[in-house]
């Protein structure tokens, strides 16, 4: 690109500009709150990792591993990849830090950015991010309902209008696999009625037809063997165990028999919440149980359950519902203004006096007069505005009442500390 030529952020990635930040950072102390009460610690792991990790992890036949991955080589050659998700990193540092030799399950949340390369779309992106969490060392069926209540929870908490809950359940790896010798059988019989990528996809991830939003391959779908008609009696008992416990807990679902999800890793309980306000992305979060990816990354084997939350659908969810008020980044309890210009070193320590007493205080730096400089506190919302003047004295204006006092320095820095004890 030529000098003096625009850049633009690249494709699918977006500038989290302030306003926007307090309105992610609301969730994040929600989340922290609700997850905290619940017993569960914040990890973090690398943003890129070994890309062998997700291969395995994630599953090679996956659309997230085949196509979907900024996959490159370091400079000692060492083949990386952009996290795409969260789960296969945390069972890494499970089983790399060895976790299992804690009191199990092991509670831990987290929330970072994430990277696909997938087509870019209003609530699709090409870095996004997820909040999430995992219980890991539990296969009962309240570790599912305990993970599911806490996404059901903070969607709820977070007030995104129009939430719907789906669960199903995939049964474990061998029931899965009885499955889908008869799923692709069924697609074979109807092969001609299918669309050009679930016909490519019937020997490596059949159960992703279901996702398909072909017409001719719905109603082929529609008369598909399904899986919770499928399921061992272990896995059934599980299921109903679950159901039972959401119903306990009086959260509201429904049972989706053709759930499925685009990772490889999850076994038995699967489940997402949708949200009617978004178009085609309605995804706002989804998991699952997934018992047997420790095992798979070389840890021992332990059962486990987790979902992530994407944090841009969950704004958008809310945005359709705003009533247009933001809060804003921006805002000073104290405004500095200085009656000439030699005053703004003075201007520029008691500014600063006034910040370490804890209060948030500006001044100009643009050069305004006075008249620019009152207009400038009226718009970072200032209690007060201090004027400096050249004489040495100085002047507390009460913004409301539009009093003035004629006051030291000294006394103005008292007088603001007493009012702010009883909020400014
Ligand atoms: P997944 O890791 O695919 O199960 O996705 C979990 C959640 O992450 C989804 O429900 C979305 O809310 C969010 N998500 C996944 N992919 C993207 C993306 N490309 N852009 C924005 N959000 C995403």
């Amino acid at each position: 690109m030529g000098a003096g030529q625009k850049i633009k952020a690249p494709r699918g990635t977006e500038d989290i500009l302030p306003e926007a930040w307090l309105r992610r950072r609301r969730i994040e102390i929600e989340a922290e709150a609700l997850f905290s009460r619940a017993g569960y610690g914040r990890i973090g792991t690398p943003v890129f990792e070994d890309t062998d990790l997700f291969a395995r992890g994630v599953g090679e036949d996956t659309d997230i591993v085949q196509k979907e991955m900024f996959t490159f080589e370091d400079l000692g050659g060492r083949s990386v990849t952009l996290r795409p998700e969260g789960t296969a990193a945390i069972c890494r540092a499970y089983v790399e830090h060895g976790m299992h030799k804690l009191p199990q399950p092991v509670r831990l949340w987290y929330q970072g950015d994430f990277f696909r390369y997938e087509a870019p779309q209003a609530g699709r992106y090409r870095q996004f991010t997820q909040l999430g969490l995992e219980a890991i060392g539990s296969d009962l069926p309240e570790a599912d309902a305990e993970a599911i209540s806490l996404l059901d929870e903070l969607v709820r908490t977070l007030g995104v209008p129009g939430v719907r809950l789906a669960i199903g359940s995939i049964g474990s790896a061998d029931s899965r696999a009885a499955y889908r010798r008869e799923l692709q059988e069924h697609l074979r019989k109807h092969e001609q009625e299918l669309a050009h990528e679930v016909r490519e996809r019937i020997a490596t991830n059949p159960l992703r037809a279901f996702d398909s939003k072909d017409e001719s391959t719905r109603a082929v779908m529609e008369a598909a063997p399904k899986l919770v008609d499928r399921l061992d009696d272990a896995d059934a008992e599980h299921f109903e165990a679950v159901k039972g416990h959401l119903d306990a807990l009086g959260i509201d679902y429904e049972v989706d028999p053709t759930l499925v999800r685009g990772l490889d890793y999850y076994t038995r309980t699967v489940f997402a919440i949708k949200c009617d306000r978004l178009g085609a992305q309605s995804e706002i979060g989804g998991g699952g149980r997934f018992d047997g990816l420790i095992a798979e990354l070389g840890g021992p084997q332990v059962p486990a359950i987790g979902w992530a939350m994407g944090i841009e659908r969950v704004l958008l969810a809310l945005e359709s519902e705003s009533d247009g008020r933001e809060a804003s980044a921006q805002g000073a309890d104290v405004f500095v203004a200085v009656a000439d210009p030699d005053e703004r070193k003075r201007a520029l320590v008691f500014v600063h006096e006034v910040r370490r007493k804890g209060l948030s205080c500006e001044m100009d730096l643009a050069g305004r007069g006075l008249k620019g400089q009152f207009k400038q506190a009226d718009r970072v919302g200032a209690t007060y505005t201090v004027i400096l003047e050249p004489d040495g004295g100085a002047q507390l204006k009460e913004m409301s009442s539009g009093e003035q006092a004629e006051l030291d320095t000294g006394a103005i820095l008292d007088r603001l500390v007493s009012e702010a004890g009883g909020e400014l």
